[in-house]
């Protein structure tokens, strides 16, 4: 007979909600350019990002709290981002995947949103041009420790955590 002790663990809230925060992330499926290809890589076997608990991506911003911007915003689509954005409930956290999502990538043009940040607030940026699927998927891990390290009180953890820059594209 096993000790009533041993099957008791304490803890915190906040270590409970962020674990489980970070064990289901749910992305929102919307792709803008060729970054959303390599995206969808991810979901491959060879890739599998089921392991990370962040494979069920939603058709609705509404069952989704992770933003992958894959691609090029561009002026006319920055504000339907910013809408979709904002029809996601919180908490929730977006990802810049590529040069384009970065920064505008190799568009230095009018029409191109010089970086996704300029509309929305960015956790991570994974840059390359494309990002391999194994620098989305080292993104997300980072993404993961930053939702460890979130207080329960922070409605908008984005706006209390600084954002990362993570991995490099190996093409
Ligand atoms: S960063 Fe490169 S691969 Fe990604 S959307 Fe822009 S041009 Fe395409």
């Amino acid at each position: 007979m096993t000790e009533p002790s041993s099957n008791i663990l304490t803890t915190s809230y906040e270590k409970i909600f962020n674990w489980a925060r970070r064990s289901a992330i749910w992305p929102m499926q919307f792709g803008l350019a060729c970054c959303a290809i390599e995206m969808m890589a991810v979901l491959d076997p060879r890739h599998d990002m089921s392991r990370f608990g962040a494979e069920v991506f939603r058709a609705s911003p509404r069952q989704s709290d992770l933003m992958i911007v894959a691609g090029t915003v561009t002026e006319k689509m920055a504000p339907i981002v910013k809408k979709l954005w904002d029809q996601m409930p919180e908490p929730k956290w977006a990802i810049a995947m590529g040069a384009c999502a970065t920064c505008g990538g190799p568009y230095r043009t009018y029409a191109v949103t010089q970086g996704v940040d300029r509309v929305i607030p960015v956790d991570v940026y994974v840059p390359g041009c494309p990002p391999r699927p194994e620098a989305l998927l080292w993104g997300l891990l980072h993404l993961q420790r930053k939702i460890d390290r979130m207080r329960l009180g922070d409605k908008a953890p984005q706006q209390s955590l600084p954002g990362l820059v993570v991995g490099a594209s190996r093409r």
